[in-house]
This record gives C-alpha cells, sequence and structure tokens, in this order.
C-alpha cells in the first residue's frame, strides 16, 4: 500500500505539492476549508464578469526554473496563452501629470532621459542593475538537497547579479532612491511617491522590472481561476483526492512524529506524512500550539512586517473601454476611500486586454488600495455594512475621474475587502502575500521543516518574504522531493 500523504490548504502550493505527490504514486489528499482551490489566487463571477483577484505577473512565463513548475504542473501548457504587456504601469502624480513604467528597460532608459536628462547617469546606473538582475536563475532543488555542483554550475552567470544583490540587498527604495541621488523633481516625486514611505526592499523594486525585461513575467489569459482549475484537473487525473469545505484545527502529534489532522467538524484523518500550505501563523501558532518553534520563526513572526491588505472594488460596465496601460496608480491629492487614507493612492487595472474577463461589449475594471488591518479586524456588522457602501461611493467617484460618464455604464459593483481575504483563505491580518520583502529579509527563507517535528512539512508564501505564485509553488514541490529522499525513492517530476 503507498504511503499518504495529507495536505493542508488548496491554494497554488499545495495544489503543486498535491501533483508532485500524486505523481510519486503516494496516496494524496488535499483539505481544503473553501468550496474552491486556489486560496488568494482566485477570481469570482458576477453578472457575467469576471472579477480577478491574483495575477498580474507570473515569473517563469518563457524560461527557468519556474518555467519548467509551470509546465510540470498543468499551469501552462500548449493551450495557454502568454500577454506581455509593453507598458508595465503609468503613473498619475499629483498634479495629474502621466509617468509611464516601460517593461523593456532599454526604452524605459531612453524615456526617462528624454524626461530628466540631467539624471542620465543615475538612470543608466539603476536600468543597469535591472538587467545584471534578470540574469537571476533561482536553484532547482530546496536547500538540504542541494550539492556543490549546483552552486558552482551557477556560479559564473550569477556573477554580476550577486553585485547587486551584495550592494542593495540591505537598502529600501528610498535608501536606493536617495543614493542614485536624482535631481529631477518629477523623478523624485513618482520614486518617492511610490516606494518611498515604507521599509520596500530596493531588490524587489530592481528584480521585478528585471524580470518584465526579459519578458519572462507575463499575464496568462484568463487570469488566476482557470490557472488554479489547470492545477486541480491535472491532480485529479493522477488521482489525488481533494476535499472542500472542510477545515483543519490541529495536527495530530505522536512522539513528534506528525500522524494526520483533527477537523472542526470532529473527525481525524490519518496520514504518514503531513504538509501544511495554509497560512503559516495559523499553522504553527494554531494548528501545532506553538510547539514547534526555531529561533528563525519565532524572530520572524515578531519583527517581519506583513503586507498592508488591500481593498478590491471591482466594476463591470457596460460599454467598451480601452487602456494603453494594464494598470494605472494614482497618486492623488485626495487622501480618503471610506475611512481609509490613501498612504500609497489607488491603481485601477483596465482587463479589456483579457477578452474572457466580460462578456462582448462590455469591460471589467478593478480599483485596489492598500487599507491597514487594524482598521478592520473589530469593525462589527453595521460599521462594516456602512463602510462598504461608502467605498461604493468614493471609488465610483475616482473611476469617474479617470474615465468621465462612466458612471451611467456601471452595471456591477463588488467590495471585497481585508475581512473577505480572511474569511475565504484564513490568511493572517488580511497579508495577502505573507511577509513583505523588506531590507532586514530580502534573500532570506524560514525552513520548511519545524525543530523536533518529524513527517511534516511547511509549503507556501509565508516561508518566503514577498511571497507570490512561483515560490509557492516551488516549495509544494521541494516538500515532495524532501518526502522521497526520505522514503528513499527516486523523485520523478514528469508524468
Ligand atoms: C491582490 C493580489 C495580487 C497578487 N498578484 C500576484 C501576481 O501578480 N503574481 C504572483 O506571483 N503572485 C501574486 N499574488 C500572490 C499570490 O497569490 C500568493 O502568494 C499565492 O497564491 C499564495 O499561495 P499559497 O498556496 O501559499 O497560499 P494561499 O493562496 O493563501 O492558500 C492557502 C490555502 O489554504 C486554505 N486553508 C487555510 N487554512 C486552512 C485550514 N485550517 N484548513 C483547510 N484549509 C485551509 C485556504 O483556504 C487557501 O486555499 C497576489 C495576491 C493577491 C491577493
Amino acid at each position: 500500500m503507498s504511503k499518504k500523504i495529507l495536505i493542508i490548504g488548496g491554494g497554488v502550493a499545495g495544489l503543486s505539492a498535491g501533483i508532485y505527490a500524486a505523481m510519486n504514486g503516494f496516496n494524496t489528499e488535499i483539505i481544503e476549508m473553501h468550496d474552491v482551490a486556489g486560496g488568494q489566487c482566485t477570481a469570482w463571477d458576477r453578472k457575467g464578469y469576471r472579477f480577478d483577484y491574483c495575477l498580474h505577473w507570473l515569473v517563469g512565463t518563457s524560461q527557468g526554473v519556474f518555467h519548467e513548475i509551470w509546465k510540470e504542473t498543468n499551469v501552462m501548457n500548449s493551450e495557454t496563452e502568454i500577454i506581455d504587456h509593453e507598458i508595465h504601469s503609468c503613473i498619475i502624480d499629483k498634479e495629474g501629470k502621466e509617468f509611464i513604467i516601460y517593461s523593456n528597460i532599454d526604452r524605459w532608459e531612453k524615456y526617462l532621459t528624454e524626461l530628466a536628462p540631467e539624471d542620465k547617469e543615475s538612470i543608466q546606473k539603476m536600468c543597469t542593475d535591472m538587467r545584471k538582475s534578470a540574469l537571476l536563475e533561482p536553484f532547482a532543488a530546496p536547500p538540504e538537497l542541494r550539492n556543490p555542483i549546483e552552486y558552482i554550475k551557477i556560479l559564473p552567470q550569477m556573477l554580476p547579479v550577486f553585485n547587486v544583490i551584495r550592494k542593495f540587498g540591505k537598502m529600501t527604495c528610498k535608501e536606493y532612491f536617495e543614493k542614485l541621488n536624482f535631481k529631477s523633481e518629477r523623478i523624485k516625486t513618482i520614486f518617492f511617491g511610490m516606494y518611498g514611505n515604507r521599509n520596500f526592499s530596493a531588490l524587489a523594486f530592481i528584480f521585478m522590472l528585471g524580470w518584465f525585461h526579459q519578458k519572462n513575467a507575463g499575464y496568462i489569459k484568463g487570469g488566476s481561476y482557470p490557472l488554479a482549475q489547470r492545477m486541480v484537473e491535472k491532480f485529479i487525473k493522477l488521482g489525488g483526492t481533494l476535499s472542500f469545505k472542510k477545515k483543519v484545527e490541529k495536527i495530530i502529534v505522536e512522539n513528534n512524529v506528525a500522524k494526520g489532522v483533527l477537523l472542526t467538524n470532529g473527525t481525524k484523518i490519518h496520514a504518514d506524512y503531513v504538509i501544511s500550505a495554509a497560512d503559516g501563523y495559523s499553522t504553527i501558532f494554531n494548528m501545532l500550539d506553538s510547539k514547534y518553534i526555531s529561533k528563525e520563526i519565532d524572530f520572524a513572526y515578531k519583527n517581519w512586517e506583513l503586507f498592508t491588505p488591500i481593498v478590491q472594488v471591482s466594476f463591470g460596465i457596460n460599454k467598451v473601454i480601452l487602456s494603453n496601460s494594464p494598470i494605472i496608480i494614482y497618486l492623488p491629492k485626495e487622501k480618503l476611500i471610506g475611512k481609509t487614507t490613501l498612504e500609497n493612492g489607488y491603481s485601477i487595472m483596465n482587463y479589456s486586454f483579457d477578452t474572457t474577463m466580460a462578456p462582448e461589449g462590455k469591460t471589467t475594471i478593478i480599483l485596489r488600495y492598500e487599507s491597514p488591518w487594524k482598521l478592520w479586524e473589530n469593525m462589527d456588522a453595521k460599521a462594516y455594512k456602512t463602510e462598504k457602501l461608502q467605498i461604493q461611493k468614493d471609488a465610483t467617484a475616482h473611476l469617474e475621474k479617470a474615465y468621465p460618464g462612466i458612471s451611467e455604464f456601471i452595471e456591477v459593483i463588488d467590495v471585497a475587502t481585508p475581512k473577505t481575504d480572511v474569511r475565504y483563505t484564513g490568511v493572517k491580518d488580511g497579508a495577502y502575500e505573507g511577509f513583505m520583502p523588506s531590507k532586514d529579509n530580502m534573500m532570506k527563507s524560514l525552513k520548511m521543516r519545524l525543530p523536533n517535528l518529524q513527517h511534516f512539512y511547511m509549503a507556501g508564501q509565508w516561508l518566503f518574504p514577498g511571497g507570490g505564485l512561483p515560490p509557492s509553488a516551488q516549495s509544494g514541490k521541494w516538500a515532495v522531493q524532501l518526502i522521497c529522499k526520505k522514503e528513499k525513492q527516486l523523485f520523478v517530476f514528469k508524468k
């Protein structure tokens, strides 16, 4: 009889772990508390419109280690269509002036130099850092299974990247921009306006644009929901079991060996191995009663900043409205939507580039802004209802400014708050991508195994500051590689 692997959580990490476990012949079950798989990688339908929550860019759409994972897990197949946007985003500053970030660094460098010839040298330096960062090739194997040859093999290609990491790994964006010493007020206003007032890592900013330049961070037509469904299909085809509407309350441990899980309905499910791909905090501090905590875990959960949650206001527009830029970020003078002070403005995503998001002749548009968890955590039902109505009103007014006359074509408005995310996925404090990548944790990660606990592995976004789909999916694969090693079984990754 094959051994049983039980996976908590059917997000992208859990689905990936499930696929590789089933591929390797394990009896595999994923327990998901929601009635749909995907976790943060999700979308919902209202009156024929689709409102996507997650996918803007997927590192690995054209090459590299992540690309192989996307093919192995059916995220990408011969039918998936990749869209590489020419414009990464467009920013509208307080004066209403437009500033463009091009996906291609050469084009962006030219644009910036024309805009601020006095900053030619600084612009060149920044763009060179970005080009170098595109050479980063993530490791294929989990840390425990890497041999020195793997390090030696990638060294020559990675030398220029190591230099970027060494120079800027411990800098915030603000410090990086200060070091570049831009003189142009326009560039300073935009860069500091976007990233200046938070502890956001300079490397995260540099790498992001490097991947776009490489055309290795595209958007998959159809977005988040079909992406997760393709993974579900693959998992089921390989013989895995996916159980919905079941919530894990505790991980059963005997003599420091994980033996299965206890569900909130009282059912016990036994397993030879448990992988938790659910929220990191709930797993470690609740499901395992804080009994298996390393110094690193304790430090990270006490000190590392979380992503500020978001409010998403989705609009179904009964009209075709096109946009040159997939995302427009507004840094407005007026500072409030509902009760939230807009520290970093708000963004408007026009999905006209993806015809699957709205019925023919119509458009889906999504407005988003950051809203701190403390504003939501103790809000009672009445205040919540009132706040959602106010958000609808304020967001509509902002949309009207962006697209004058649009209000009369609005067919649907849907407001999803940080509370919505917590309710459906259990994510801590609505921190939809886990730990924010800062100068303190960039390039750090948490271990997949907990101290003194056998037959148990963590997977998912909470292991890697910055989160995101690629490391989440990769950690699912890694967990199964480690189990195969323990079982002295050859790991296979294609079926
Ligand atoms: C607005 C937004 C935009 C994003 N944009 C991008 C992007 O463009 N590119 C990118 O790469 N990433 C993006 N991300 C991040 C990405 O979606 C996440 O990092 C990734 O999906 C995390 O996957 P995960 O499986 O680790 O966790 P999750 O998606 O949180 O999955 C955890 C799963 O566990 C389940 N669960 C939790 N507790 C229990 C329990 N007790 N019992 C049973 N089940 C449980 C949850 O229901 C959930 O399904 C974005 C996220 C958001 C929200």
